[in-house]
């Protein structure tokens, strides 16, 4: 725990460095012999060290890692802004850590950097001059890419999906909340139930601009500067920091035909998620558990009417648990005549329980910004602003019964608390690219596996990360070889394990992009 002593002491060097900086004057090339010229770039402007401004960055939705205080938060006006602190620190013999924070929406800390620098990417927002883009996102096309948009690494993804729909179009892959930054997601992986047609976010991507861990300014692609390009996509932050992206647009439906249906078998429930996303209707499929102990609808979609919801409680006092198969069919204009047929063919022959099939048709915005209308509900009350223990698998195809048996059904099912929304849904390894940096399993389809608890304060908090940990010791003791999504260890060696074969090219990455370890520390993969 970071003591309030050294907090201060901290405080005081950079208030010294901060006023060096404000009087040395103008812009000069560093010179290596001599590291303190750098301190003439003139971006003390933009540093604050006021107490209220590092608590406010050192928080995060996680609520759970609460003391790691940064010596001073930078506000960046532009990307030089960037380069300059980063080049600051690589000339520095003892650099002080940078990490960037997007809109704070980790778990564990990750956005954090201990006695180091915060950048609030949020302030390049309507900012973004030296991208020159217009208020942080073009829309452009060419011949070869076809449509795209060029967005600040600082931008949200709700912000990119009305930029590019007043243009008819709109990034084809998404995560469930667009409240997140798109530099944040691109440095996990950014995924949903429209992964396993398009993949994640990151396979979603034409090119970066990437400031290194040596305040290099590096424009990579597949084709140019691949490494980085291939390094930073679910790199956790550690090789750069991404302040533009150009993402992949397709022509943007206008409505959707909405459809839930629910089982009491999650054999019956898997194989029919597999089939469908192995069917080429479907632009979206995920998958929940609902218990009998948790409410029918929760914060992440209130979906079912209340006579649905009476209805659907009594078959979960009978079953204890059930299993909701979620798909999504996009449609508009041009197709509104023919989509009922086409949603019929692909229900057909589903195994659900008669009589519980929902559907809803609803506006493509409002599908994809489903996740808000829960938020805001919550927070009016109080309970979005709550420790967060949530736990993101990867699971093998080949052991999402055993999980099923042993996490669902036992662990979970057995502790009878409430829950928050538990996810369950398949992907395919295939629509992966394999140079990235994330991981996921080896096997050819995997489920994405989300325990998204909230707790009501710090000592429900920690019987939920138990039974996280408890849930992780029986998949390490049973070898059912899964991978954390926004992954969070404690040790090095858990991390090796983590990137199995990718670790020697992560590590060889990170020397070559940011030798001197002054990135994204709050990942703790090598602080
Ligand atoms: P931050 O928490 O601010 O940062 C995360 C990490 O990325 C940090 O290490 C930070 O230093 C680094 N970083 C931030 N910006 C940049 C940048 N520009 N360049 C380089 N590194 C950077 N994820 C999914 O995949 N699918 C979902 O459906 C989904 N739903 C979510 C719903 C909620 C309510 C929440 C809280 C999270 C959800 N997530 C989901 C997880 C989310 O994608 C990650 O937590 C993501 O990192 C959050 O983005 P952020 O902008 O808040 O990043």
């Amino acid at each position: 725990m970071t003591t309030l002593l050294s907090h201060g002491y901290n405080l005081i060097i950079f208030f010294i460095i901060s006023r060096l900086m404000s009087i040395t004057g103008k812009l000069r090339p560093w010179n290596p012999s001599n590291p303190y010229e750098i301190l003439s770039f003139n971006i003390s402007s933009k540093l604050s060290t006021n107490s209220d401004a590092i608590r406010a960055s050192s928080k995060d939705f996680g609520k759970i890692v609460q003391e790691i205080f940064p010596a001073a938060v930078l506000y960046p006006s532009c990307v030089n802004d960037i380069i300059d602190l980063i080049q600051f620190s690589y000339g520095l013999s003892v650099p002080f850590h940078v990490a960037a924070r997007g809109h704070g929406h980790s778990i564990r800390g990750q956005a954090t950097a201990q006695n180091g620098v915060v950048m609030e990417m949020n302030s390049l927002t309507n900012n973004n001059n030296n991208n020159n883009l217009n208020n942080g996102i073009r829309v452009s096309r060419d011949s070869s890419l076809g449509f795209y948009a060029d967005v600040g690494g600082e931008q949200l993804w709700i912000d990119v999906l009305h930029a590019t729909l007043e243009h008819g179009l709109a990034p084809v892959s998404w995560t469930d909340y667009l409240y997140l930054t798109v530099g944040g997601t691109l440095s996990n992986a950014g995924i949903s139930g429209q992964t396993f047609r398009h993949g994640p976010q990151i396979n979603n991507i034409h090119e970066m601009d990437v400031i290194t861990g040596k305040g290099e300014f590096v424009t990579c692609s597949k084709h140019m500067n691949s490494e980085l390009f291939f390094a930073v996509l679910g790199g956790l932050g550690q090789f750069g920091i991404i302040t533009r992206a150009r993402i992949v647009l397709d022509k943007a439906p206008t409505r959707v035909k909405w459809v839930r249906m629910l089982y009491d078998d999650f054999s019956k429930f898997t194989k029919d998620q597999e089939h469908l996303i192995s069917t080429d209707g479907l632009d979206y499929v995920e998958g929940s558990l609902m218990m009998k102990q948790s409410p029918v609808n929760n914060w992440r979609s209130s979906f079912f009417s209340p006579s649905n919801q009476t209805k659907i409680s009594s078959l979960l006092s009978q079953n204890g648990i059930i299993y909701c198969l979620e798909m999504v069919k996009y449609y508009d204009d041009h197709t509104a005549n023919t989509i009922d047929e086409e949603l019929k063919k692909l229900v057909k022959g589903l195994n659900y329980l008669p009589g519980f099939m929902f559907k809803k048709d609803a506006t493509y915005v409002d599908f994809l910004n489903r996740v808000r209308r829960g938020e805001l509900e919550l927070q009016s009350k109080g309970m979005w602003d709550v420790p967060h223990p949530w736990l993101n698998l990867f699971v093998p195809k080949s052991s999402i019964m055993d999980f099923n048996a042993a996490v669902f059904v036992d662990i979970i099912l057995r502790q009878n608390r409430p829950t928050g929304p538990i996810l369950v849904y398949p992907t395919s390894r295939k629509k992966w690219d394999e140079r990235m940096s994330a991981v996921i399993p080896e096997e050819e389809t995997f489920y994405c596996v989300g325990l998204l608890h909230s707790s009501t304060g710090y000592d429900d908090c920690k019987i939920l990360d138990d039974q996280n940990d408890e849930i992780l010791n029986f998949c390490d003791k049973a070898g059912l070889n899964i991978k954390q999504y926004l992954p969070h260890y404690k040790t090095k060696e858990d991390w090796i394990k983590h990137f199995g074969k990718k670790w020697n090219t992560f590590q060889q990455r990170k020397n070559q992009f940011d030798p001197k370890m002054i990135l994204s520390p709050g990942q703790r993969i090598f602080n």
